[in-house]
């Protein structure tokens, strides 16, 4: 089978990748390099079923030529990280609105499956967790940008249902919930690698606000199964489904956990949201995802817990 991966050298892409590779597909990957990166395709690069295309999905006539060959589209590439999203506003809401619009428009034309990446920000900040696939959203105001990625994706999904039903598009959207492991890299905000690598360095482990907000971290292995199993399942198309790890921890706990596994000297320091991100900074007090839908349908189960995941992404940073 021909997989094609909108960017496939980002973090959640390139693992995809490999598993694809080894699953025995031959795989398409185009990414644009804005967050992804050579090195996270570095091991496979000279596999014989790989094809690397530098470019953006928003050039149609390399799209059009790209979904006309495959059997099956992952689209990951999206604009990613909150702190990225602040610093390049335009190119987010580029990217995510009409780069997918492109993906969905030609995969609806050749009737490719296409498995849509969308986000647990589609929630915004409405507080009574866990939040289902068919509940409301809660977004602040278009003056912080923090928003916009919601919206976008938001927009995706839209998009992704209108052309599943007027055009009988087979579409899947996956909501992804905090998803971690190793290659992800803190340069764009993301928690996790940030607090490990301070940590290993003896530098400050900076907690956002009174640390007190949770998040449920999903580890990308237990990821790629949902979103695997999902594109192999017929009864998936045309539906949208929570994806991650359902259990929950502040991020003050998180950063104690991390300094002792490190074995680390670094204080623990609390930054104002302004300061870590923009005037008027809202951020999510919780986030959990209620997996009972893709239970359902695919039997889906994490496996990998957050002392492991962590143990996992130290090891990883360590060597
Ligand atoms: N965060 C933090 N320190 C950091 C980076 C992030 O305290 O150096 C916080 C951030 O404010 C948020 C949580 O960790 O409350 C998760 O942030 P991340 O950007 O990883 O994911 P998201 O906000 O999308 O859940």
């Amino acid at each position: 089978m021909k997989t094609l991966i909108t960017g496939g050298a980002g973090f959640i892409g390139s693992h995809l990748a490999e598993k694809q590779l080894a699953a025995g597909h031959e795989v398409f990957i185009i990414d644009d390099l804005s967050t992804g990166s050579l090195e996270n395709i570095a091991g496979i690069e000279k596999h014989g079923n790989l094809h690397f295309i530098l470019d953006t999905i928003r050039d149609e006539s390399i799209m059009e030529n790209l979904i006309k060959q495959v059997d099956q589209v992952f689209h990951l590439a999206a604009a990613v990280g909150v702190k990225w999203i602040i610093d390049n506003p335009l190119r987010s809401i580029q990217t995510n609105v009409l780069g997918s619009e492109i993906v969905l428009r030609l995969s609806a034309k050749y009737k490719k499956k296409v498995l849509l990446a969308s986000t647990s920000e589609i929630y915004g900040k409405k507080t009574e967790s866990p939040f289902s696939e068919e509940d409301d959203r809660l977004l602040g105001s278009t003056h912080i940008s923090r928003w916009s990625y919601s919206n976008t994706k938001a927009l995706d999904e839209f998009w992704a249902l209108a052309y599943h039903r007027e055009k009988k598009l087979p579409v899947i959207i996956v909501r992804l919930f905090n998803t971690c492991g190793p290659r992800q890299t803190g340069q764009y905000g993301m928690v996790i690698p940030r607090f490990v690598k301070q940590a290993l360095l003896g530098h400050p482990i900076t907690v956002h606000g009174d640390g007190q907000q949770s998040r449920c971290f999903a580890y990308v292995g237990d990821v790629l199964t949902g979103i695997t199993k999902l594109m192999d399942t017929p009864a998936a198309v045309g539906q949208i489904f929570n994806l991650g790890n359902n259990q929950s921890i502040t991020i003050l706990q998180l950063a104690e956990k991390i300094k002792k596994m490190t074995d680390s000297s670094s204080p623990i320091e609390f930054i104002p949201y302004e300061e870590a991100y923009e005037q008027g900074f809202e951020d999510m007090p919780e986030r959990t995802p209620d997996l009972t839908k893709i239970k359902n349908l695919i039997g889906y189960q994490p496996q990998v817990d957050i002392d492991e995941l962590l143990h996992r992404i130290i090891e990883y940073s360590e060597s």
